[in-house]
């Protein structure tokens, strides 16, 4: 595997912007890669001090966080990066959901459930891109599993966590050998989540797995530069989420306070509730100082969680690294040590933003950008219009290079 030295990527950096001006001019198409590190905190970022997102920061633009969307779990935001809406638009209002119109039960680990297309509202990036015959694929993303108006994204595989980074650099390279034209494919990795949750974010696993999706960026920046795309791709990586530290201290017991009578959805650290009745609400709210409970007129205005079949009356949030169990009584259970799905405005939930190539400035830092943001800029990279969706580009506009005045051509 090629290795990027400092001096490599300054290399890089100045392919993508020799391309920029020649793409620019010539016809020849730029391909984006859409990559995911989830949980990850731009501050963990920050530790990496060399290797190959270092090289892309210093080479690209990076912003100062990307602001994640209300509940901050994995389904709901990815599923926003991609359709430019907030969840009570696109559907996707928790990693479980539970349906009042159609009586069904969402769960990210039920292939059927994410395959049944009613789940999945709104128009991600690779429907808009297919109606305008612009090729997408998936190396896996929430939502790419599902047909949706009747599309699917050009190459997609089912979510399989035992298909390893490796693999999934590597099957991106083969779909570019494969079908040349694709213009946006995405990229996800877990790692990073994982040994959040079981080590904690500050833990030398957490940096471990960073280090591990490092080198996999590397393998995939290599395999570019192998077939001559490099300069003509840009790589823009963001994540959908950060994570909080939590502790076996930190627990509430909801034993006495969870009815099975009531509807409920969700896990710790958000949970949706049809309440029964006003008693369920009124116990819950005395249950513990760290859980708030949140009737639908006290919603934060920037969860964005406005009425409908899926976003219950009342929201249950436990603090910031908090977590609520149910079945104290039988046994606590080991508690990890690392979670998020708290409020969004927590700096500790914020994810990061990072993008390089040829359409993109050098050396350049933006304020935080939200998430329903990305969707717009992926539409712009791809020149196809974008469905009607809740984001902007502006956030971009010092990060662009068509979008600077002084720069374009
Ligand atoms: P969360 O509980 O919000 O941290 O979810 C993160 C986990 O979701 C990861 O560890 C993955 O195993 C899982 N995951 C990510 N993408 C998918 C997907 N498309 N389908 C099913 N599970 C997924
Ligand atoms: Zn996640
Ligand atoms: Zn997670």
């Amino acid at each position: 595997m090629i290795r990027f030295s400092p001096g490599r990527l300054a290399l890089v950096a100045l392919l993508w912007l020799l391309a920029s001006c020649a793409s620019l001019k010539s016809s020849s198409p730029v391909t984006t890669i859409l990559i995911s590190i989830d949980g990850t905190h731009p501050k963990h970022l920050a530790r990496l001090s060399s290797g190959t997102i270092r090289g892309l920061i210093d080479a690209g633009v990076q912003a100062e966080a990307l602001l994640p969307v209300f509940p901050t779990k994995t389904f709901p935001n990815h599923y926003s990066q991609v359709t430019g809406l907030y969840p009570s638009g696109h559907g996707i209002v928790g990693n479980r959901m539970y349906d009042t119109v159609t009586n069904k039960r969402f769960d990210i680990a039920d292939r059927v459930a994410k395959q049944d297309s009613s789940w999945w509202w709104g128009e991600p990036i690779w429907v808009t891109a297919a109606k305008q015959n612009v090729k997408v694929a998936t190396m896996f993303w929430p939502g790419s599993e599902a047909e949706i108006q009747g599309y699917t994204p050009f190459f997609w595989r089912p979510f399989d966590y035992q298909f390893k980074s490796a693999q999934r650099v590597d099957q991106v390279l083969q779909w570019l050998d494969q079908e040349p034209d694709l213009r946006l494919v995405t990229l996800y990795f877990e790692e990073s989540d994982v040994a959040g949750h079981l080590h904690g974010p500050t833990s030398p696993e957490f940096f471990q797995a960073l280090q591990r999706i490092d080198g996999h960026l590397g393998a995939l920046l290599s395999g570019l530069e192998e077939r001559n795309r490099l300069s003509r791709t840009n790589i823009v990586i963001v994540s959908d989420h950060g994570m909080a530290d939590t502790s076996a201290k930190r627990i509430v017991c909801l034993d006495d306070f969870v009815d099975a009578e009531s509807q409920w959805a969700g896990k710790s650290p958000v949970l949706m509730l049809w309440p029964k009745d006003e008693e369920t609400v009124t116990k819950l709210r005395q249950a513990h100082p760290h859980v708030k409970v949140y009737g639908e007129a006290e919603f934060p205005a920037h969860w964005r969680l406005t009425d409908n079949q899926r976003v219950a009356p009342y929201v249950v949030v436990a603090d910031e690294g908090w977590t609520m169990y149910n079945a104290c009584k039988i046994g606590v259970p080991k508690i990890n040590p690392g979670d998020h799905g708290y409020d969004n405005a927590l700096l500790s939930m914020r994810g990061l933003f990072v993008a390089s190539g040829p359409s993109f400035k050098n050396k350049v830092n933006i304020p935080a950008v939200n998430a329903v943001d990305i969707y717009e800029l992926l539409c712009h990279l791809l020149s196809i219009k974008p469905a009607k969706n809740d984001g902007s580009l502006s956030a971009f506009s010092k990060a662009l290079r068509d979008l600077d005045a002084a720069e374009a051509p």
